[in-house]
C-alpha cells in the first residue's frame, strides 16, 4: 500500500522539478576517523530547489544487489538539520521510515544535514551486506548509501555528489572512484552522480595491499585485513586472480567498466558477504581467507560470482529491478538469470581460473545437487517463487528451510544453465555453447559502466539465437514445476552423475567446521544439526522426522553416549551391520525423549561419479580458454 503512495509522490514531484530547475549537486563530507568505534560522521549540504516549506529527504533503503528494503535506518543516528545557522524541525514519515520531511524557513537556498551510522557493534561480525559489521581496529568498509540523504523529485542519476572522506591517520584505501586529491588523511573525490557513488565503496585500513592484476582496463585486488600476515598468500594466489581477469574477458570478450577494483576485506569481525558493483566488489571473509589453504577452497566462488555481476547483473540488467532511486521498490522475479546465470558462470570460471580445481568444482556442485535433491518444499513452492519472496524473505531462518525452501534461485539455477549449456552444445554438435551466449547477451562493444535492461523475452530471444530450441518452454518448466527432485538432467548429459558413499568430500567436511555445523546425519537420516547439537532442520519423509524429531529441538546423547559428530558417525558405520535401532536421546522444550530409529543404511556423502557411457563435456566447460 504504502509504495504504491510513494510511486505516486516521485512521479508528481520529478516533471516539474527535473523541467525548470537545475540539477542539484550536493557535497557530503563523511569522518571515518572514528571507524574503529564503529561511528561515521557525515555532513550533508544540499541546494533548496523548490519554494515549498517542506524539504522530503530519502535515506537509500532499495540498495542494489541486495535484493529488498535493507538500507540500515535504525543506524542512522545523530540526524540534525540546519540552515543559516538555526537548527530545523523535521519529522519521519508516518508510511515510510526511509522518508524524513524538513520544515524549510523562507528564502533558504541550502541547508546542513549531520548524521552518524553506527555500525554494528556486537561482539561477532553481525548482520548482511552494508548495514552489516564493517569496521575493526585496523579496517573499514565506507559503504556511501549508509552516509547519504537525497533529496525528492530525482533520479539517482540526477544528483551530483561531491564527496570526501577523513580516515583514520596512516590508513591507506582503494576503490574504483576517481581522487581528486589527497591531503593527509582526507580524501577529495571527483563528482558522481548518487547512483555512482552508491555503487563505489571505499576500502580502507592499516593492513592494506593493492595487487594488479590487469593493465588494459586497470584491474586490481585492493585488500584490508586485520593482520599483515593475513596479505601473505601464496604467490599463486595472485597468479589465479589475474587468470579469473583474462578467463572472464575471453568469456564475455568485451567489458563494461573503466578500471575494476575487488575490493577484499580479510576480518572475523565484519560481516561476511559479497555485494556486486559496476567497477568494483565489496566481498568480505575470514582474516585467514587468503593464507589458510581449507578458508581459501571455502571462498574460491566469491570473487568470481561478484566479478561475474559487472556484465550479469550491472550492465545486463531486469527491467524490473532497473529503479530511478533507492526507494522505488525493486521486483526481483529474474534473479534466476542474474543471480542464477552469475552463480554459475562464476563457479566455471573459478575452475578456468584454476581458483579452484576440477575435483573441487565437482566437489561443490555435488552438494549443491544433493541438497537441492533433499528439499521437500520444492512440492509446494516452485523455484521462480524464491526469487519473487527475496526481498520480503531473504533473513528466514535455517530452521525449517527445507520445508520453507531457501534462496534457491542461485543455486538451483547452477545446474539449471548448466542443463542450457547441454542443449546449445547437443544442439550445435558441440560448435556453439553458453560462452556464445555471453558474448551475445553481455559482451561487445566494450563500454563504460551502463545499464542496458532486459525481460524474460529477450533471454528466450537471445538463446534462441545461439542455438533454436524452445526455451520458452524449458525455463518455464524450470521455473514453475513441482518435481520433487533436483534437476540433474543437464548434469547427466555432461557426463557426471550424483551418488552418495561413506566418505565426505575435503569441501564437505571443511564446509562443515567453517559453519560449525555437522551433516553427518543430512543424507542418511535427515538431520541437520548446528553448534553443539542442536537440530537446525529435518528432512520431511527421511527417517529423523518421520520419527518425530524436529527443528528447535537438541540431540543429547546416541546410543547413551553423549551427542558429538564423531560418535554419531561410528554410530551410523555401526548401525550397518547390526539389528538394533540408532537410539536418539532428543531435548525438547526441556523435555527428554529417546527417538528408536531403525536405520542401517550407513552414512552418506555426496560425489559426483563418471558416467563412462557419455563423454565428458563437464571436463570441457571447465577448462581453461
Ligand atoms: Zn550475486
Amino acid at each position: 500500500m504504502f509504495a504504491c503512495g510513494l510511486l505516486i509522490l516521485l512521479s508528481a514531484g520529478a516533471s516539474p522539478l527535473s523541467g525548470e530547475q537545475s540539477r542539484p549537486t550536493i557535497t557530503v563530507r563523511v569522518d571515518a576517523s572514528d571507524a574503529p568505534r564503529k561511528i561515521l560522521h557525515a555532513k550533508l549540504t544540499i541546494p533548496v530547489t523548490s519554494s515549498s516549506s517542506t524539504l522530503t529527504l530519502y535515506y537509500p533503503k532499495w540498495i542494489p544487489g541486495e535484493h529488498g528494503p535493507t538500507g540500515p535506518i535504525q543506524d542512522l543516528t545523530g540526524l540534525i538539520f540546519r540552515a543559516h545557522g538555526q537548527e530545523l524541525k523535521w519529522r519521519r514519515d508516518l508510511l515510510d521510515g526511509w522518508t524524513f520531511h524538513v520544515d524549510l524557513p523562507a528564502g533558504v537556498d541550502s541547508i546542513e544535514a549531520s548524521l552518524d551510522f553506527v555500525a554494528p557493534a556486537g561482539p561477532e561480525g553481525e548482520g548482511t551486506y552494508t548495514g552489516g559489521a564493517s569496521a575493526t581496529e585496523a579496517m573499514t568498509v565506507v559503504s556511501w548509501n549508509t552516509l547519504v540523504l537525497y533529496p525528492q523529485g530525482w533520479t539517482s542519476d540526477e544528483l551530483t555528489y561531491q564527496a570526501s572522506l577523513r580516515l583514520p591517520p596512516g590508513w591507506k584505501f582503494g576503490t574504483s572512484l576517481d581522487v581528486a586529491s589527497t591531503n593527509g588523511s582526507e580524501i577529495q573525490f571527483a563528482p558522481v552522480s548518487l547512483t555512482t557513488l552508491v555503487d563505489s565503496p571505499v576500502i580502507s585500513g592499516e593492513f592494506m595491499r593493492i595487487v594488479p592484476l590487469a593493465d588494459n582496463p586497470p584491474t586490481e585486488m585492493d585488500i584490508a585485513a586485520d593482520s599483515a600476515r593475513a596479505l601473505e598468500a601464496p604467490a599463486e594466489v595472485w597468479d589465479h586472480y589475474k587468470q579469473l581477469v583474462e578467463q572472464a574477458q575471453k568469456l564475455f570478450a568485451a567489458h563494461h567498466y573503466r578500471r575494476y577494483h575487488f575490493l577484499y576485506s580479510l576480518s572475523d569481525h565484519v560481516a561476511h558477504f559479497g555485494l556486486e558493483h559496476h567497477e568494483s566488489d565489496d566481498s568480505r571473509v575470514g582474516e585467514r581467507g587468503l593464507v589458510d589453504e581449507t578458508e581459501r577452497k571455502l571462498a574460491a566462488g566469491l570473487l568470481p560470482h561478484e566479478y561475474v555481476h559487472s556484465w550479469n547483473g550491472k550492465f545486463r540488467r531486469p527491467a524490473d529491478l532497473t529503479t530511478p532511486d533507492f526507494e522505488q521498490p525493486m521486483k526481483t522475479d529474474l534473479l534466476w538469470v542474474y543471480e542464477g546465470l552469475t552463480s554459475y558462470l562464476g563457479d566455471v570460471l573459478s575452475a578456468r581460473s584454476h581458483l579452484r580445481t576440477p575435483e573441487e568444482l565437482r566437489d561443490s556442485w555435488a552438494l549443491i545437487a544433493a541438497a537441492l535433491d533433499h528439499t521437500p518444499g520444492r512440492t509446494w513452492r516452485n523455484l521462480q517463487d524464491t526469487a519473487n519472496g527475496v526481498p520480503s524473505m531473504q533473513d528466514a531462518p535455517p530452521q525449517w528451510e527445507s520445508w520453507r525452501r531457501g534462496l534457491d534461485y542461485y543455486e538451483e539455477n547452477v545446474l539449471n544453465w548448466l542443463w542450457a549449456d547441454m542443449i546449445i552444445r547437443q544442439a550445435t554438435q558441440g560448435k556453439r555453447s553458453l560462452d556464445d551466449f555471453c558474448q551475445l547477451f553481455h559482451g561487445g562493444p566494450s563500454t563504460p559502466p551502463m545499464v542496458k535492461t532486459y525481460i524474460f523475452d529477450d533471454v528466450v530471444n537471445a538463446l534462441n539465437q545461439v542455438a533454436p530450441y524452445d526455451w520458452r518452454r524449458f525455463w518455464t518448466e524450470r521455473l514453475t514445476n513441482h518435481g520433487p527432485g533436483a534437476p540433474l538432467e543437464g548434469l547427466q548429459a555432461s557426463g557426471w552423475r550424483l551418488v552418495y558413499d561413506e566418505t565426505p568430500s575435503e569441501l564437505f567436511r571443511a564446509d562443515e567446521e567453517d559453519r560449525g555445523h555437522s551433516d553427518a546425519a543430512l543424507y542418511s537420516l535427515g538431520l541437520a544439526l548446528g553448534k553443539s547439537g542442536t537440530i537446525s532442520d529435518t528432512i520431511a519423509g527421511m527417517p529423523a522426522a518421520k520419527a518425530g524429531i524436529g527443528p528447535g529441538m537438541k540431540l543429547i546423547a546416541v546410543n547413551g553416549r553423549q551427542y558429538s559428530a564423531d560418535i554419531l558417525r561410528d554410530a551410523l558405520r555401526e548401525g550397518k551391520t547390526g539389528s538394533a535401532p540408532l537410539e536418539l536421546l532428543v531435548e525438547n522444550t526441556t523435555y527428554f525423549k529417546t527417538y528408536r530409529i531403525d536405520y542401517h543404511g550407513g552414512e552418506k556423502y555426496p560425489h559426483l561419479e563418471r558416467d563412462e557411457s557419455k563423454p565428458d563435456v563437464l571436463s570441457d566447460i571447465i577448462k581453461p580458454r
